[in-house]
C-alpha cells in the first residue's frame, strides 16, 4: 500500500518510522567529569546524528563523571533497557579513565590483553618518535570477545561487545578520534545488523533568510500530499544564527524511487528559494565561495575590523585555499586603517570608522594593496557595549570591490558578541558569493 506521509519534524525526530516492528532502544553514555562542570558535550551530538542517518533514534543521552560507582549504575541501568548502549571517553592510560575496568566489571567479560593491539600501539609511539608508557599498555587490554575498533588518530582503541544479544560500544573522549570511528565502524557495523529499510538525507543550507520567511516560502511543499511507493517524506527545518538549514528525508526499500523524490523536492525548494541555498550535505559558505573563485581563477584579500580575523580564519578553513586567497588584514584601530588600508583621515573623521564610507575605502585600499580580483572588507559594533558614537550594537558594514563593482551594504544584526561577529562574516561571505563574476 503506498505510503507517503509528509510532516515535519525537529532533526531530534528522525526515526525509523517506516518499520515499528523493531523499536531500537539505544542510550548514549558520556564519560568525564568536565562534562559535569559546563565543558560542552559534543560527542553525545555527533554520534546521535549519524545514527539518525541510519533510521536509529537515541532514547538518551547520559552525561556521567569519572566515578565508578555512578558509572556501574548508569551502563546497568542502561543495558537493562537498550539493545545498544554508546559510551563515549575514560578510554585514556590514566586513573581516571575507568571505563574499561567498569564494562568489564557490569558485563563480566574479562579484560584480555591484545598482543596485535600492544603492537599498534607500540608502533604508534615509534612512529611519532615518543617513548611509550607503561602505563599505556592498558589500552591494549579488550574486553573478552569484543570486536575492535581502530583509532589511526590516538592510542584508545575502541571496543563493540556483544553480551546478551546487546550490543555496548565504547569510543574514545577525543573528537577528533571519535568522529572517524563514529562514521568508519560504528555505523556501518549497527547499519549491518539493524537497518532494514533506506533512509536518505538531503540537507539544503541557506543563509540571509529568516527561518520564518522560509517558512512560509516552503509551506506548500512541505503540505503537499505525495503518493510514493512504499516510501516516506519528512522535513525538518534547523534555524542557527547564520542560516537556516533545510532537510529532506525520504525513506524506503527502493533506492530509485528515493533518489528520484530527493531531486525532485529539491528542485522545488530551488524554485522557492532561488540563491538564498548557498549549498547543500557537507558544503559550508566558504567552500562554495572557495570553489567559485577557483573556478572563475578569482584572487580575495579581507580587510578585516570588527569580525577581527574570523573570514580569513573561516577562507583558510578550506584546504586548497591558498589558490585564491592572497591576504587577511585584521584593521582595528583607525591608524591601522589609513596605514596599511589607506582609508582616508578625512573619511574616518567626517564619518567614523563605522560607516559606509570607510567599509568602502577598506574594501578599495586591502584590493588595490594586495593587488587581488576582489577585496572585501567588514566594520561594525559588535557588542555588548555600544559606540562612543552613539551607533547601536549589530550595526555593520560590508563592502565588496572589485574591477568592476563597488558595493556597501549596511546590517543591523542582534545577538552576542561572537554571534553579531559570525554574522557579519557570514553576511560578507554571502555578498561574496553573490558578486563574482
Ligand atoms: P584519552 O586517551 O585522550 O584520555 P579518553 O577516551 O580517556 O581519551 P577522555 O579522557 O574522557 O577520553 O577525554 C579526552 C578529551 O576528549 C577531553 O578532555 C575532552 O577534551 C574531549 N572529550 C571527552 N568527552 C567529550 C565529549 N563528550 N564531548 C566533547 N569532547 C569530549
Amino acid at each position: 500500500m503506498p505510503r507517503a506521509i509528509n510532516r515535519c519534524i525537529t532533526t531530534s525526530e528522525i526515526v525509523r518510522w517506516w518499520d515499528s516492528e523493531i523499536v531500537m532502544h539505544i542510550e548514549i553514555v558520556c564519560v568525564g567529569s568536565e562534562l559535569l562542570i559546563g565543558f560542552v558535550n559534543t560527542n553525545g551530538a555527533f554520534v546521535s546524528e549519524k545514527l539518525a542517518t541510519i533510521g536509529l533514534k537515541v532514547a538518551r543521552e547520559i552525561s556521567v563523571g569519572d566515578d565508578s560507582a555512578e558509572l556501574i549504575s548508569v551502563l546497568e541501568e542502561s543495558l537493562r533497557r537498550s539493545d545498544v548502549v554508546i559510551v563515549t571517553g575514560g578510554l585514556g592510560p590514566t586513573f581516571d579513565d575507568i571505563t574499561r575496568n567498569v564494562v568489564s566489571k557490569v558485563t563480566g567479560k574479562k579484560l584480555v590483553l591484545n598482543k596485535e593491539q600492544l603492537k599498534i600501539l607500540k608502533d604508534f609511539f615509534v612512529n611519532r618518535n615518543y617513548k611509550m608508557s607503561k602505563t599505556n599498555e592498558v589500552q591494549a587490554y579488550i574486553l573478552d570477545g569484543a570486536e575492535i575498533i581502530p583509532n589511526n588518530l590516538g592510542t584508545a582503541p575502541g571496543q563493540i561487545l556483544e553480551v546478551a544479544n546487546k550490543f555496548i560500544v565504547l569510543l574514545p573522549g577525543p573528537p577528533r578520534e571519535l568522529k572517524p570511528m563514529t562514521e568508519n565502524t560504528v555505523i556501518p557495523f549497527l547499519k549491518e545488523r539493524f537497518e532494514k529499510g533506506l533512509l536518505k538525507v538531503k540537507v539544503l543550507h541557506t543563509t540571509g533568510m529568516a527561518e520564518s520567511t522560509i517558512d512560509e516560502k516552503i509551506r506548500k511543499i512541505i503540505d503537499t500530499e505525495r503518493e510514493l511507493e512504499g516510501s516516506e517524506i519528512t522535513f525538518s527545518i534547523l534555524a542557527k544564527h547564520t542560516g537556516v538549514d533545510l532537510k529532506i528525508l525520504v525513506s524506503g526499500d527502493d533506492e530509485m524511487i528515493i533518489d528520484e523524490a530527493i531531486q525532485k523536492l529539491k528542485k522545488e525548494f530551488y524554485d522557492v528559494l532561488g540563491d538564498v541555498i548557498y549549498g547543500e550535505d557537507n558544503q559550508t559558505l566558504e567552500s562554495v565561495v572557495g570553489d567559485i573563485l577557483m573556478k572563475k581563477r578569482k584572487t580575495l584579500a579581507v580587510a578585516e575590523s570588527c569580525t577581527g580575523g574570523l573570514i580569513a580564519h573561516r577562507i583558510t578553513n578550506v584546504a586548497g585555499s591558498s589558490l585564491y586567497f592572497k591576504q587577511g588584514v585584521v584593521s582595528y584601530s583607525e591608524m591601522s586603517k589609513k596605514k596599511i588600508l589607506d582609508v582616508k583621515e578625512e573619511t574616518l573623521n567626517k564619518f567614523g570608522a563605522v560607516s559606509e564610507q570607510v567599509a568602502l575605502e577598506m574594501a578599495e585600499g586591502v584590493k588595490a594593496n594586495i593587488n587581488a580580483d576582489y577585496g572585501i572588507s567588514t566594520t561594525g559594533i559588535a557588542g555588548p557595549k555600544s559606540s562612543s558614537t552613539g551607533k547601536p550594537i549589530g550595526l555593520a558594514f560590508i563592502s565588496l570591490v572589485s574591477n568592476n563593482k563597488k558595493i556597501v551594504k549596511q546590517f543591523n544584526f542582534t545577538g552576542s558578541r561572537a554571534e553579531i561577529k559570525d554574522k557579519i562574516a557570514t553576511a560578507a561571505l554571502d555578498i561574496l558569493r553573490k558578486n563574482i563574476i
